[in-house]
């Protein structure tokens, strides 16, 4: 029997997903920058969302009015006020941090693990040029594009209820896009875990949203679905997480100055990062179940 012919939003998102992989893959530019030059990212997962779908206006009313949906972004990009939201769709994927930066991280308590500071610095240029190389490739093929977090809408605020925040979330956007839910500590636990970077882009292109397996945007946490776990609270070094949730503004102060003069003077690069709570936690690399803890 024939098989049936693929419709074309499920051969976009094929297509789409393969570019993801293929980059992360192969391409030279996925490095820690280290003298072994290894990879900064292993395998991605790659979902989808409608620039129309609800959870982006609720983003606005939840962190504050600055936060974008994908229409103004890419309207602002554009500057044309016909497209529709629900013409856009959000491209959304997940890059885990490779195996030997969390194995090196686990044995840390205080300050980053030189692998894990780089892909906290070198791991977002990869991010970024992973975003730069599929608005690339869209607009090879005719479809209009942008990388929301590069473009000069994106710019950290402070939201009334959550403190420090940006005008698109990366996070947010994954979890619009099935990818994963929220944790204790703020990260997002996915199928991959938590140790790991997100990115996204918006495109003028149809593809089906990937379906949410979830309806609790904290379903994957242990703490929150099964009242056990809290290993990301003993893990931070300066208590910034509790029972209420994460504490921004003590984890930023560890961040700066603290952890980023350390690796200036110890690894002799500018960056900064921590990732304790990221690392040697039961979501660090998968969805976690109670026997995990
Ligand atoms: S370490 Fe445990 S409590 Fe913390 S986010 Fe992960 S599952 Fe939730
Ligand atoms: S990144 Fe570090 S300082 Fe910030 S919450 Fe996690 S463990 Fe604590």
């Amino acid at each position: 029997m024939l098989k049936p012919l693929l419709d074309q939003s499920t051969e976009n998102a094929m297509w789409i997903e393969k570019t993801v992989k293929d980059f992360i893959a192969t391409s030279p530019e996925n490095t820690l920058k280290n003298q072994d030059n290894d990879k900064a990212f292993e395998m991605p997962l790659v979902g989808f969302s409608s620039g129309d779908d609800p959870l982006y206006e609720a983003y606005k009313e939840h962190v504050g009015p600055f936060h974008l949906t994908p229409w103004e972004i890419f309207v602002a990009t554009y500057k044309d006020f016909s497209i529709k939201a629900n013409e856009l769709t959000v491209i959304s994927w997940v890059l885990p941090h490779n195996n030997a930066t969390k194995v090196d991280n686990r044995k840390e308590k205080f300050y980053p693990a030189e692998r894990w500071a780089r892909g906290r610095i070198f791991g977002e240029e990869v991010n970024n040029k992973l975003r730069k190389h599929i608005v690339a490739s869209l607009e090879a093929e005719g479809y209009r594009a942008v990388a929301p977090a590069l473009t000069p809408q994106f710019s950290t605020r402070i939201s009334p209820k959550y403190g420090y925040a940006s005008t698109w979330s990366e996070r947010h956007a994954a979890y619009a896009s099935g990818l994963g839910t929220f944790g204790l500590c703020d990260g997002l636990i996915t199928a991959v875990g938590k140790a790991m970077r997100t990115g996204s882009i918006i495109a003028q292109i149809p593809v089906l949203p990937t379906p949410r397996p979830y309806t609790d945007h904290h379903a994957y946490c242990l703490f929150f679905s099964q009242g056990v776990c809290e290993k990301c609270i003993s893990r931070c070094p300066v208590g910034a997480i509790t029972k209420a949730g994460k504490d921004k503004e003590k984890c930023y102060n560890h961040l700066f100055p603290v952890t980023q003069n350390y690796v200036i003077s110890t690894y002799d690069f500018d960056g900064y990062g921590c990732g304790m709570c990221q690392t040697k936690v039961p979501c660090e690399s998968k969805i976690p179940v109670k026997q995990d803890v």
